[in-house]
């Protein structure tokens, strides 16, 4: 069997199939190093803006984060020493991207860019959300003579400082991007086309050496911590799934940050967003405030009507000269797998499947596409629940499956599409209340409007994801216990 992607779905994955028995498994990742996005996004500024001591796997606990909030080099560190430490790196192949995956005589033919072909009995597609990333069509952007870079494909030999910088997006990178390249940039300006809500958090500050010598001398501890923190954050996904004083007293310390933060009633007015803090993917921070204030840096939020040889032009005719912009402009957010080209049961293709956008089956399954899984698919729950702990919880559900076809109970397994639209039904119902759904656009939303997040809690994830609902997959047996590939 194929994992395609090193990053935190595909360690889950690869860790939870061999902890499983299942050893012939081979996973499958694109970029140079495992870690994902932790490989992929290397800017300045980049820090975890959940806490680590639940930023990580739960057979993997790390004791010794230098800082509450992780830096990204330092949790990138922590992928490739999980690997290593759990033996995962032998059944890794770095650099090698899948370019297709063909379905086929009860089995999937993966291509990758060189030309190579790997044939598999189940495809586990761990290829993350935040992956591809939006480069922005603006008007003259391949005129300018200075470097453009995207935040995602970070050029380390760039030169900041002393140079005039542009940086386009305010999500969360752009928000640490910010941060990070204000004091030793000659000027930065920062342009906003729609301000964020930013909680203010003390993202700097060091875990005291003292609790990672107790986390270590007592492990049992270390795991009470963790599952402390994994109750605390069911708060959090209350907060945004239910509508609450809880909700309304994050959002009124959201607006409270910037009461306090910003005392120039213009600047504060340019800088309030119209819609309700945490409909969007919440942007923590401790420093951008004070970066935007430095007199060398400027919120730019005129219209960007074109980029030029030497800078940037806004829609009051303003001109702006520039050494270098900055793209945070985010991710192609709802291309899963893609551009991989992936062809399921009689030809059908992804984009085909997913002419309407990304629609799966309690984020793991796919309609017309057997023996085919996805880790952090669609609905994931990227606002509200552990990534890790998700995918993890959708790996043991997919080793359920993958046990019952080395019994021999199964060949071939798919989900229905009927169960698929129940599964959409419901998670629309329960979009309703949810904070995504009071009025902002936000990568969260699809093409179609639909809301691609996880609206439910931890408990319903572990129900859902227990164990294998057989009356919403259509499975075929030849009864033949077997090995895998
Ligand atoms: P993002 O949240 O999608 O933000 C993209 C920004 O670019 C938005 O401000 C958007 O403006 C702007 N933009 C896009 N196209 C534009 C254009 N043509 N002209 C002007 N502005 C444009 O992307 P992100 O900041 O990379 O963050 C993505 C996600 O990554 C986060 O939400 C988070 O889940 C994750 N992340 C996490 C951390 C962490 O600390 N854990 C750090 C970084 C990222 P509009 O809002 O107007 O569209």
């Amino acid at each position: 069997m194929v994992v395609i992607g090193a990053g935190v779905a595909g360690i889950a994955t690869a860790y939870t199939l061999q902890q499983a028995g299942f050893t012939d498994v081979v996973v499958l990742e694109k970029g140079t190093d495992v870690g994902g996005v932790w490989h992929w996004n290397r800017y300045p500024g980049l820090t975890c803006d959940v806490p680590s001591q639940i930023y990580q796997f739960s057979f993997a606990p790390k004791a010794d984060w230098s800082r509450v909030w992780a830096t990204g080099p330092e949790i990138q560190q922590y992928h490739r020493e999980v690997v290593d430490r759990f033996g995962l790196a032998d059944r890794i192949r770095l650099d090698t991207e899948v370019v297709s995956a063909e379905y086929g005589g009860d089995t999937w033919t993966l291509t990758d860019q060189r030309g190579g072909q790997i044939v598999a009995d189940f495809v586990i597609c761990a290829t993350g959300v935040l992956h591809n990333p939006a480069i922005p069509d603006i008007p003259g952007l391949a005129d300018f003579t200075g470097p453009v870079v995207h935040t995602a494909r970070w050029d380390d030999d760039l030169v900041t400082d002393g140079r005039r910088v542009a940086v386009i997006g305010t999500g969360s990178t752009g928000v640490q991007v910010v941060s990070a390249l204000a004091p030793g940039a000659r000027s930065v300006a920062h342009f906003v086309r729609s301000p964020q809500w930013i909680l203010w958090a003390p993202m700097g500050i060091r875990q005291p050496a003292v609790v990672a010598h107790l986390l270590r001398q007592a492990p049992r501890v270390h795991g009470a911590v963790y599952d402390g923190l994994l109750r605390a954050s069911g708060l959090l996904a209350d907060i945004v799934t239910t509508p609450s004083w809880r909700r309304r007293a994050v959002q009124a310390y959201a607006r409270l940050c910037l009461r306090l933060q910003v005392a120039d009633p213009e600047l504060r007015a340019a800088l309030t967003p119209d819609y309700q803090p945490l409909c969007k993917r919440q942007v923590v921070s401790g420093t951008y405030y004070a970066a935007l204030q430095r007199p060398d840096t400027e919120l730019v939020t005129d219209r960007i009507e074109r980029v030029t040889a030497t800078g940037i032009t806004t829609a009051d005719g303003r001109h702006r000269e520039l050494d270098l912009i900055v793209l945070a402009t985010g991710f192609r957010t709802h291309d899963y797998m893609r551009p991989m080209r992936v062809v399921g049961r009689d030809g059908i293709t992804l984009d085909e499947a997913w002419a309407n956008g990304p629609r799966g089956y309690r984020m793991t399954a796919v309609p017309g596409f057997p023996n085919l899984f996805t880790v952090l698919g669609p609905n994931s729950p990227t606002g509200s629940i552990s990534l890790q702990l998700s995918a993890e919880l959708t790996a043991g559900y997919i080793a359920a499956w993958l046990g019952r076809y080395r019994r021999g109970e199964i060949d071939t397994v798919e989900v229905t599409a009927e169960a698929t639209d129940r599964f959409a039904r419901d998670v629309a119902d329960a979009m309703g209340p949810t904070v995504w759904n009071t009025g902002c656009s936000s990568w969260y939303r699809t093409e179609d409007g639909t809301i691609d997040l996880w609206p439910f809690d931890r408990t319903t994830m572990e129900r859902m994801l227990g164990r294998p609902d057989d009356a919403d997959f259509i499975v075929t047996t030849s009864g033949t216990g077997r090995p895998t590939r």
